[in-house]
Parts: structure tokens; C-alpha cells; sequence
């Protein structure tokens, strides 16, 4: 394995990296096994790559899921957008980039840690295959608080996008931190958004949540495809009517003043949270939300062909 890449022509690097990956039998051509290789063949691979693992991947769309506060469900629509394009067939990661309050490996139930090989970090993959990333995955035990200055969360955030071996992704749903913080900026900046999803509930003062996102979209230049309305109403066990607890939601009319899509609501649903809590928020299904996926799929079928992350940087 002495070619150098640097003398293959015609070719991009990053393709012809793919190409031999593909031949070691690390990489389908699906981009969805990213097993390391084993022993001393795997230095020799990253030698003959030579590349770091952000500019290997290919990723098609990234969808930031983003509300004005904490607790309105914003990693739970985060998880069920993920798997909900998974099981549409996609292939899917899922970046938590809420590194002081990371929820994503728990709902999936993925306790595993990153494996790293010389080609960057292998994200572990959950039981229908989608690739998650998460600072709790790092961590020696879950429930160690992250204490960290704003420097050194970009600095994970950048690192969960540049360092990591995604591989081939249709959508990487990244969870982001709430509000408009310095670590969403890192996010947006950061990383080749392709649009905004926002979660608000009818409690959490909409149209200040969803301008405020609307103008740091605007700000960034990030389109916003639209917002979802999360806890909307509880169904009665009993007659199997809807209440709207905190009152009709004007989300609706919100995400019209803004020029932008209503795209669904989520009742508030015990069996949600309950998968949530025993890691299987991936056998959660509800019509209410099939709109929300219909619509990101549109943007991913929309979206130009995806490109090397190393060839995209380059324009
Ligand atoms: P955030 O990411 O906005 O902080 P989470 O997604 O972590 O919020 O949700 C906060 C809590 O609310 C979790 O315990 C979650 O299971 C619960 N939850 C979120 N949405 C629903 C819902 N539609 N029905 C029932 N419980 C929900």
C-alpha cells in the first residue's frame, strides 16, 4: 500500500480514499459500515488516505433542531426526525451538539463508546443504524456533569463535525443546544446547515421563541423550513378526545408571520417519554408526526448531490 494518493489524477482525493476503502472492506458503498480496520493495515490505510475523517464524508443535508428554550422537547423531535428518515430508508447521523445537557445516546439507548481508529472517530451506530455522536458517549460515566467554558464546547462541536468518520449520510440531524447561544453560533457557522427546524410548545411564548430564531437564521443566512409544535394537546384515556392544555397553540399563525412552515404537532404522549426513557425512541410512531418527516425528506430529495466535505470547503 505504498501509492500515494497525491499522484492518483483524474480523481479527487477523497474518491479514490473511498474507492480503496471500499476494497479493504471498511466501507460499503452504501457509506454505512465503518468498521476500523484491524492491526497494522489500518495505519497503512490512513497513510495511503491521508486525509482527516471531516473531509472523507459525504453528507447531503444537515438539519439543525433548534428551540428558544430547554425542556419544550427540542431532542426528542431531534431523535424522532432521525429515526423517522431511517426508517423512510435514509441514511442517517445524528449530532448532539448539547454538550452540557447531551440526551440524545439515552433516548437511542446507546451507551457504547466511539471506537478511533487513524481514520478519525467511528460513531457507534443505534439498532436500526443511525450514527450518533455525543459528548456522553466520551465520558466515563454518564452521568458526569460537563463543565466547560464556551471555547472548549466549540471546540467538541467542531470536532463532532471535522474528526468524525460519518461517512455517507442523506441527513445528519444535529440536536442543538437551546437558545441562541454562543454554542448554537458554533453550530451555524460551523457547520454546512442546510436548514432550521424549530420546536416550541403552546406554553413557551412562540412568536419571541420563533422570532428570535427566525432573526438569527436570517443573521446566518440559514433558511428556516419550519417549525413544530411539541405537547400541543393531551388525549383523554377515557373518550379519546384532544385537550389543548396550555390553549390552542398560535404556532401556526406564528410560522406564517415569520414566512415560514407549520410543519406538525406532538400531544403530550406517556409512551413517549417512556420509550425516551428505556432507549427505544425508535419504535415510536405516530401519524402526527409523519408530515414533519414527509417535509425533511422534500428538503433532502431537493438538495444537490452531496460532495466531499474536502471538495465543498474548496468552493
Ligand atoms: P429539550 O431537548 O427541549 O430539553 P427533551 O426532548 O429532553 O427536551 O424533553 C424533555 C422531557 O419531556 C423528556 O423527559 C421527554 O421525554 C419529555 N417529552 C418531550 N416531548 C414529549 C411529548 N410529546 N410527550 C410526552 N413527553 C414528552
Amino acid at each position: 500500500m505504498t501509492e500515494s494518493l497525491a499522484v492518483v489524477v483524474g480523481k479527487p482525493r477523497a474518491q479514490t480514499a473511498i474507492d480503496r476503502l471500499q476494497a479493504e472492506g471498511v466501507y460499503d458503498a452504501d457509506g454505512s459500515r465503518i468498521d476500523p480496520p484491524e492491526g497494522d493495515s489500518s495505519y497503512e490505510l490512513a497513510e495511503f488516505t491521508g486525509l482527516p475523517a471531516g473531509d472523507l464524508n459525504r453528507v447531503r443535508t444537515v438539519f439543525a433542531v433548534m428551540s428558544g428554550k430547554g425542556g419544550v422537547g427540542k431532542s426528542t423531535v431531534a431523535a424522532l426526525l432521525a429515526a423517522g428518515l431511517r426508517r423512510a430508508g435514509l441514511r442517517v447521523g445524528v449530532l448532539d451538539s448539547d454538550i452540557t445537557g447531551p440526551s440524545i445516546p439515552k433516548l437511542f439507548g446507546v451507551s457504547e463508546h466511539p471506537t478511533t481508529s487513524p481514520l478519525g472517530i467511528m460513531p457507534p451506530q443505534t439498532s436500526t443504524g443511525v450514527k450518533i455522536m455525543s459528548i456522553n458517549l466520551m465520558l466515563q460515566n454518564e452521568d458526569d456533569a460537563v463543565i466547560w467554558r464556551g471555547p472548549l464546547i466549540a471546540s467538541a462541536i467542531n470536532q463532532f463535525w471535522n474528526d468524525v468518520f460519518w461517512g455517507d449520510l442523506d441527513a445528519l440531524v444535529v440536536d442543538m443546544p437551546p437558545g441562541t447561544s454562543d454554542a448554537a453560533l458554533t453550530v451555524m457557522q460551523g457547520l454546512p446547515v442546510t436548514g432550521i427546524v424549530l420546536v416550541t410548545s403552546p406554553q413557551d411564548l412562540a412568536e419571541m421563541v420563533v422570532s428570535k430564531a427566525a432573526k438569527m437564521a436570517g443573521h446566518l443566512d440559514i433558511p428556516l423550513i419550519g417549525v413544530v409544535e411539541n405537547m400541543s394537546y393531551v388525549v383523554c384515556p377515557h373518550c379519546g378526545e384532544k385537550y389543548a392544555l396550555f390553549g390552542e397553540g398560535n404556532t401556526q399563525q406564528m410560522a406564517e408571520t415569520f414566512d415560514t412552515e407549520f410543519l406538525g404537532d406532538l400531544g403530550i404522549d406517556p409512551q413517549l417519554s417512556n420509550l425516551g426513557d428505556q432507549g427505544q425512541i425508535e419504535a415510536y410512531e405516530h401519524p402526527d408526526f409523519k408530515d414533519v418527516i414527509r417535509a425533511a425528506q422534500t428538503v433532502v430529495t431537493d438538495a444537490p448531490s452531496p460532495k466531499f466535505e474536502s471538495e465543498r470547503k474548496r468552493e
